[in-house]
């Protein structure tokens, strides 16, 4: 009964989030915005027993497929009908959206299936035109977050506005760019905000369109538990056959909601066809879906749990322990390597070291993007630790 009610006071998002931070490159500054209750009350009005869950179509092409998509989507676990009408694209030659008139489509498919309506708006002018066609929900595009004059005009364009409004991630990893348009939102007196975690732009390769970088958006959660966060699947996966795994893998982050691209002819397309899935697939990652609570009073469990975790704590204990040795060892080679003048870089050792501990990881079951960021910044501190020896 004690953990049970330890584990009520500090639920399992705020434990993990306290944790997580810490673990993360966790850069401190000032918010502009205080953390506020009132951030959820428009997600607890829905009055949902499921995450919410936005879905539609990349963009609006033809008022047939708009409402077709939409009447896929009515009687289901979807609360939000999504198109983009003025798509921003990459390079000039792609279909940039039908414009204002989509906005029509869109409001007869509200009129016919109930579902609330958003767009993507990139400046005043769209803002203007989506508050004339009575759209519930706006939401700013990764390639606007970035630049805080445009998201500033949209935040004027909407003061006061009791719509609600969602900011994705900006393209880069940049927090306190995507906190930044949060409270440019938020200080226009908007309250009904959300945040979507679409996925950062990378030069490396990987198997992501955007890799995820969950750490950032934990991050997000821990500076602002009660703003809701949503994960867009379809643009951190880019496509459709990795949906549902990252979809569970942000309900076990305690995600608050999905925006899914959904549309009646994925392949066929107008935009992000690789990525879109049908109506009838996303009901069903709906009910695959397995939804977890945050915290349970079974006291069996919370004593596992309890035991558990005195377990992880004591081995990272130990953990710190080694990671002291080895800078003390470091400590002693940067003296060596004073008294003959050597540098604190040897690459080719670095490269040795990584190599190595790749294939040791490996057979202890860890990923090699674990092994490469733990040991990069166990590399960092021993560099530090050396140049300050040096120098000294
Ligand atoms: C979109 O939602 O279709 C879109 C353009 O998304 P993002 O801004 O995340 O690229
Ligand atoms: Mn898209």
């Amino acid at each position: 009964m004690f953990f049970a009610r330890i584990n009520a006071i500090f639920s399992k998002r705020y434990i993990a989030l306290y944790y997580l931070c810490f673990l993360t490159h966790f850069r401190d500054f000032k918010l502009h915005m205080e953390n506020d209750k009132q951030l959820h009350q428009w997600l607890d009005d829905f009055k949902l027993a499921h995450p919410l869950v936005i879905a539609g179509p990349c963009s609006a092409e033809t008022e047939d497929q708009v409402l077709a998509v939409a009447r896929g989507l009515s009687n289901s676990d979807v609360s939000i009908f999504r198109a983009g009408i003025w798509k921003p694209r990459t390079r000039p030659g792609g279909f940039e959206g039908v414009g204002a008139i989509g906005l029509k489509w869109l409001q007869k498919a509200k009129a016919e299936t109930g579902l609330l309506m958003a767009v993507e708006v990139a400046n005043a002018t769209h803002v203007k035109l989506a508050l004339e066609h009575d759209i519930d929900v706006l939401w700013i595009g990764a390639r606007t977050t970035v630049n805080p004059f445009a998201v500033q005009e949209i935040a004027d364009a909407l003061e006061n506005s009791d719509k609600i409004v969602l900011v994705k991630n900006p393209v880069n990893p940049d927090l306190a760019l995507w906190i930044g348009g949060i409270e440019r939102i938020y200080n226009a007196g908007i309250r009904k905000i959300g945040a979507v975690h679409r996925g950062f732009s990378t030069y490396d390769k990987s198997k992501y369109r955007n890799i995820p970088e969950w750490q950032l958006a934990i991050e997000l959660q821990s500076r602002l538990p009660d703003l809701p966060l949503i994960c867009d699947p379809s643009h951190i996966t880019g496509r459709r056959d990795m949906i549902r795994e990252v979809s569970q893998q942000a309900l076990d982050l305690n995600y608050d909601g999905l925006m899914i691209e959904t549309h009646t002819d994925p392949d066929n397309a107008w935009s992000d066809a690789a990525q879109q899935i049908t109506p009838e697939r996303l009901k069903q990652i709906c009910r695959e879906l397995k939804i977890r609570e945050e915290t349970t009073l079974a006291d069996d469990f919370n004593f596992q749990m309890a035991k558990l975790r005195a377990s992880i704590d004591e081995t990272d204990t130990k953990i710190l322990e080694l990671l002291g040795n080895r800078m003390k060892i470091s400590d002693r080679i940067g003296v060596l390597k004073k008294s003959e003048n050597i540098s604190v870089l040897q690459a080719l050792r670095w490269r040795e070291i990584l190599v190595k501990m790749i294939a040791e990881g490996q057979e202890k079951g860890l990923s090699e993007d674990f092994i490469l960021r733990l040991f990069r910044a166990v590399h960092q501190e021993s560099i530090a630790h050396q140049e300050k020896i040096i120098n000294g």
